[in-house]
């Protein structure tokens, strides 16, 4: 390592907190095998043992509806078109049943930005999931659809987070966020606010006592400096409240989407784990780092686990997100506990709050 990587490691060995020139060097200079080597001794220092964990856990949609228009979305509709549906409550209860059967312990439920849906739809929803299903955790709705529930229901957004929390709701998921970066969120989702839009949200969230996870969505517009504006946003609001419990990045899917025809960068496994391995190290104060296997794929993932990754985030045996933009990938628990352990590590499946549930 040249000067200023040798400055960088010292910081980070001595526990010194990275600043933007340092976090520069990570994403753009560093010599990539150094860097995961770096991220990986920091891992074991806050996690001392070889465990990675998992969650087993659905993503279902209640709604491809949606008034955002996100240049990067293949799965919504807007409100008439022929292919646009909502699923009744009884419909939503169903998904989580099936996954309940399949031994889910959380489902992570989000929809588009539905104008016809009023809040008491959500916080039935959350209420008999909890009634009916008390071992699966509702990781419902992101930041952007509270803000919309919240917009529908003529309240503010603190509002809908306290009926929810009323509801029995205690974590939300980090999607939603793709780059905290005005500059990027003005160009690839102008309807949905600036990163305060998310960051507020999730503030507001933590504050009453909610976990959540921290997301970012790379792979588009952004450049490097986007990228530490959401990194030091996340890191900023973790020294609030630390109610993030892990940072988990994956990298854009550009087919079917509005910015597929000029898209020009093409992200590939070495982005991603330099983000990873970035985001262990610049994140000091955030506990999980989550290799998505289901974004990156399983070899990828397992790579993740020695650039500083400590989990292999779940078993998403729904999912149509990704599935709109052409992109398919399953699955199942014996696979991840195999892939794991092949990688080097002990597997453990944990639920939402990354409490240990079970060594496998
Ligand atoms: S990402 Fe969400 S908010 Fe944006 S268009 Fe798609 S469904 Fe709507």
């Amino acid at each position: 390592m040249e000067l200023t990587g040798e400055r960088v490691r010292e910081k980070v060995l001595a526990g010194e907190r990275l600043d933007r020139k340092d976090g520069h060097w990570l994403l753009v200079e560093a010599p990539l095998l150094e860097l995961g080597a770096l991220a990986n001794e920091i891992r074991f220092r806050r996690i001392p043992d070889k465990r990675v964990t998992f969650v087993i856990d659905s993503n279902p949609n209640y709604t491809n509806v949606c008034i955002t228009d996100c240049q990067f979305c293949a799965f919504y509709r807007k409100p008439g078109h022929p292919e646009a549906w909502t699923l009744t409550v009884d419909e939503v209860l169903a998904k989580v049943e099936s996954a309940a059967n399949a031994g889910a312990t959380t489902v992570l439920l989000q929809g588009g930005h539905n104008p016809e849906l009023p809040l008491d739809y959500y916080l039935t929803i959350v209420r008999e999931t909890l009634r009916r299903f008390p071992q699966v955790t509702p990781h419902f709705f992101t930041a952007s659809e509270i803000q919309t529930v919240a917009k529908v229901s003529g309240l503010a957004f603190t509002d809908v987070l306290d009926r929810l929390k009323e509801a029995g709701q205690r974590t939300l998921p980090g999607g939603g966020a793709e780059v905290l970066s005005t500059r990027v969120r003005t160009r690839i989702e102008p309807k949905k606010g600036g990163p305060d839009a998310w960051l507020d949200v999730h503030r507001e969230a933590h504050r009453r006592g909610f976990k959540s996870t921290a997301t970012m969505m790379y792979g588009h517009v952004e450049d490097t400096d986007d990228v530490l504006d959401h990194f030091d946003a996340i890191r900023a609001l973790q020294d609030e409240w630390g109610g993030f419990t892990a940072f988990v990045p994956w990298s854009f899917k550009p087919n079917n989407t509005l910015l597929e025809k000029w898209i020009t960068q093409h992200k590939g496994p070495n982005a991603y784990l330099r983000m990873l391995a970035a985001s262990r190290l610049y994140l000091d104060n955030v506990p999980h780092v989550q290799a998505s296997w289901f974004s990156e794929g399983k070899k990828a993932g397992q790579i993740a686990l020695h650039f500083g990754a400590d989990d292999w985030g779940g078993t998403l045996f729904e999912e149509n997100v990704h599935k709109a933009a052409e992109y398919v990938n399953t699955i199942t628990v014996d696979e991840i506990v195999t892939l794991i352990r092949e990688a080097g590590f002990t597997p453990a499946q944990r639920n939402t709050e990354y409490e240990i549930l079970r060594s496998c």
